[in-house]
């Protein structure tokens, strides 16, 4: 790894777009398990028309019901904001959309299962026919696809989003540009990349079963990435706490512009 400061020679940077902001009411379609670590949820709904998801790290906020079963009212959006129906607002958390198939009018999202969350645990159980509101995407950035040298470094929750950026990398022709490094607790979750497998991907899988790999092991893996030339983008998702330190490795010690360094936290290890 080099250490010295790269300002980057490809101008493209990222161009943020905005959307038209939106809530939905979804309803569970059909549900898949993979591999043991995910459940895929494709969702339908007259309200889905209209959907679009223009980045590969979109985001859309989903509330949950506040028991199995039940259902959640999206807000309206109205000329004084966002109004919420009256009582306790419902548990929002963010996921990626895996995929829209506007022609089928179905939008698939892949949750990750872990202990102890109400997303999590929504997900776990979810069948036909529950439903769920969603707000957005909001917005995407868009990330040039050409960059010569492109880090992507991921838990289970970037998984999805990057799945997406493999399709438009290998669709653009430079998938060979890219390395990716995944962490993940459980080693049946690189089967979740398996139609990328001509791809540069890495994984680091926890040594003891169900735990996260460590910081420090992911950290030196991140360190040990070959990264030269100055014409670079780096993305990087996963623990809040990792994700810092990975961000400022790149941004602080090797000196990559921060326009070319995406880091954002997932989830916060609590
Ligand atoms: C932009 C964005 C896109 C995302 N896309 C996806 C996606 O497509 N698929 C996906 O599965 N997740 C995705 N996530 C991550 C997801 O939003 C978080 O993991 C979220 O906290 C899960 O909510 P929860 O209600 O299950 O758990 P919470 O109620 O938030 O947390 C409950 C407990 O679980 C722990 N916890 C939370 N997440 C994890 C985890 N991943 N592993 C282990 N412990 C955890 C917390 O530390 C806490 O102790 C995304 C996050 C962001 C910001």
């Amino acid at each position: 790894m080099e250490n010295n400061p790269m300002n980057n020679v490809n101008n493209q940077r990222p161009v943020r777009v905005k959307n038209e902001l939106k809530f939905r009411e979804i309803i569970v379609k059909r549900c898949e398990d993979l591999f043991g670590c995910f459940k895929r949820i494709i969702f339908t709904g007259e309200e889905l028309g209209g959907f679009v998801s223009r980045g590969f790290d979109d985001h859309i906020k989903v509330f949950f019901p506040s028991a199995p079963g039940k259902s959640v009212t999206p807000p309206r959006i109205t000329e004084e904001g966002i109004v919420w129906p009256e009582g306790a607002r419902p548990i929002g958390r963010d996921y990626t959309p895996l995929s829209f198939n506007a022609e089928k009018n179905e939008l698939t999202l892949d949750f990750y299962l872990h202990d102890d969350g109400v997303a999590s645990e929504w997900a776990a159980k979810a069948k036909p026919g529950d439903m769920l509101a969603v707000g957005g995407p909001r917005g995407s950035l868009l990330i040039p696809t050409d960059y010569a040298r492109q880090l992507y470094l991921c838990d289970e929750t970037g998984l999805p989003a990057i799945k997406r950026r493999c399709g438009e990398l290998n669709a653009a022709g430079t998938a060979g540009n890219a390395v990716i490094l995944a962490s993940a607790r459980d080693a049946r979750c690189r089967e979740y990349l398996a139609d990328h497998n001509d791809m540069h991907i890495q994984w680091i899988i926890g040594e003891a079963p169900g735990r996260r790999p460590d910081n420090d092991a992911v950290l030196a893996s991140v360190k040990a990435l070959p990264l030269s030339g100055k014409d670079c983008f780096i993305w990087a998702t996963g623990e809040g706490g990792l994700v810092k330190a990975i961000g400022d490795f790149f941004t602080v010690q090797c000196g990559v512009e921060p326009d070319f360094v995406r880091a954002v936290a997932y989830w916060h290890d609590k």
